[in-house]
């Protein structure tokens, strides 16, 4: 006798738990199978998001960013205080409380709107059926009506440099490290890479970010990523840009290192690190995860192949998340997840792939979404910009955080804003205020005629939309 439920899903990443609880919500019967084991045997819920991803970078970054105020910035407060040491040991103990105080939490929602969390390992067998494995190896079938994949991803390694999980480790080994490396090296200067970079920069590390691309962030206009590069670059971080890695050796004698090989504009290269973050992107987790059987459409790079619903070939079955096109953010999943449970129901809901906020953690923080500068002139649309630098923000002042600005671009025929970067201190919550307006299809001459708290880094967002028509009042405006 198999288990019946109305909707089984495959994964309890933020996709997949989010998927989970709104399906629950709504009044299905719901089953969530997750393979990940806690050291004693016990189901974890949350994904790469919750356990090696979005929360304890985020938990590291912060812990290394007061120890760099505190060494760097606190005399200018006149705050006069010892030069400081950093207990790795207790870091890692409260990066792993937060992890496991949200972990435990998905538990706790399941529990309360009654989600059944199954543990083992789930594998599509056809239209409303799954098989689960446990650790054990025992297996069980589960029949549903419908099925969520969202089995989401995992690191991506290239052949120059395998992970050893000693010298040579993934995003997820970097979140893991006993003490502070003098040397170290991280390939791919993308988000993952530039702020696991950060993190042990900021504690003592010296930190040389091999990039094999030309552009630095290409996502963003080339103003914007001309300023974030002069500014991590300022705070110590050596990014070499057009630097392929080709090849690594690893000694593992007293002094353990790992060399580096990379090819750039000035010829062949190579590096000596003590640690080396391999964060050169993600792919999909899609292997075994359907009997062939089943014949389910996955494309040549591992992804689900899914319509703007996250419906795949098979009826009744959907997948969301990393697992499918698109950015991998975990925000892109969880709407992803909402979207799939309530068209279940008969909900229009849609996902505005238009509209999807990415954000660095760096400090400052970089955050962008809509169309920039770069991409509306490549479409030949016509466009305004209206920008505004935080160090002409008396919050940002008083805070002595005045690093980067706010960028707008508009639709000249419509005053519409089209896109906005942000790069400053709490740039991913300032961004947002854009998006919400956006979504509304507001004009930069809303957001101007909108009053703004005073003093507040807002009064940047304020600014700028003022900016786009020259009105801005602290700063001379261009002449346009
Ligand atoms: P995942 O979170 O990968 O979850 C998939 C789950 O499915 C896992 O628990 C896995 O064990 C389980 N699973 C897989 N196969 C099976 C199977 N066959 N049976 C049962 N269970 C299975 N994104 C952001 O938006 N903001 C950030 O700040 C951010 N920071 C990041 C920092 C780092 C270091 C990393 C690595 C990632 C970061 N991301 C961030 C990306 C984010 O973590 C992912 O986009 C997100 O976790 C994807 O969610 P998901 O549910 O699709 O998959
Ligand atoms: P992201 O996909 O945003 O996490 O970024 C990964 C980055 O790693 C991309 O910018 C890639 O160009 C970069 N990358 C991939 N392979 C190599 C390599 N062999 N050497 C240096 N950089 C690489």
């Amino acid at each position: 006798m198999s288990r019946q439920f109305d909707v089984v899903v495959i994964g309890s990443g933020p996709a997949g738990y989010v998927a989970a609880i709104r399906c629950a919500q709504l009044g299905f019967n719901t089953a969530c199978v997750e393979k990940w084991l806690s050291d004693s045997n016990k189901p974890v819920y949350g994904g790469t998001c919750l356990n090696v991803g979005c929360i304890p970078s985020k938990a590291l970054l912060d812990t290394s960013h007061k120890f760099y105020e505190m060494q760097r910035h606190f005399a200018d407060h006149g705050i006069s205080a010892e030069q400081g040491s950093i207990d790795v040991a207790a870091m890692m103990g409260r990066k792993n409380k937060v992890v496991e105080q949200l972990t435990k939490g998905v538990a706790g929602l399941f529990r309360s709107n009654k989600v059944t969390g199954i543990s083992g390992a789930g594998a599509l067998l056809g239209k409303g059926r799954v098989r689960v494995t446990s650790a054990d190896g025992s297996e069980e079938e589960l029949s549903a009506a419908t099925v969520i994949l969202a089995s989401g991803s995992e690191p991506s390694t290239i052949p120059p440099t395998p992970i050893d999980h000693e010298l040579i480790v993934d995003s997820t080994g970097a979140l893991e490290f006993d003490a502070v490396p003098e040397r170290l090296g991280v390939i791919g200067a993308g988000v993952i890479g530039l702020e696991l970079g950060s993190v042990w920069s900021r504690l003592g590390s010296q930190v040389t970010i091999l990039e094999a691309l030309d552009d630095f962030l290409p996502a963003l206009d080339r103003q914007m990523a001309r300023e974030s590069l002069k500014i991590l670059s300022r705070q110590g971080l050596d990014i070499k840009l057009g630097a392929k890695v080709t090849g690594s050796r690893t000694s593992k004698g007293k002094k353990k290192t790992v060399t580096v090989s990379y090819e750039s504009g000035e010829g062949a290269g190579e590096a000596v690190f003590d640690k080396l973050i391999v964060a050169v992107g993600r792919r999909p987790v899609s292997d075994g995860l359907a009997d062939p059987a089943a014949g389910l459409a996955i494309d040549e790079r591992g992804f689900v192949e899914v319509d703007e619903y996250c419906a795949t070939n098979i009826p009744g079955v959907y997948a969301v998340g990393d697992l499918v096109r698109g950015p991998m953010l975990a925000h892109k999943g969880m709407e992803e997840g909402v979207m799939v449970a309530e068209r279940l129901k008969g909900k229009k809901t849609q996902v505005n792939y238009e509209l999807v906020p990415s954000v660095i953690y760096t400090h400052p923080e970089i955050a962008w979404a809509g169309k920039n500068e770069d991409e509306l002139k490549q479409a030949g649309v016509e466009y305004s910009t209206g920008s505004f630098s935080f160090a002409a923000s008396g919050r940002a002042l008083a805070a002595n955080d005045t690093d980067g600005l706010v960028k707008l671009t508009v639709e000249k025929a419509t005053d519409r804003i089209a896109g906005c970067q942000v790069i400053g201190a709490s740039a991913a919550d300032l961004l947002q205020q854009i998006v919400i307006a956006m979504e509304f299809g507001a004009s930069a001459e809303d957001i101007a005629l909108t009053m703004f708290p005073h003093p507040a880094l807002s009064e940047v967002v304020h600014e700028s939309a003022l900016a786009v028509h020259g009105h801005a009042i602290h700063k001379a405006n261009r002449k346009r």
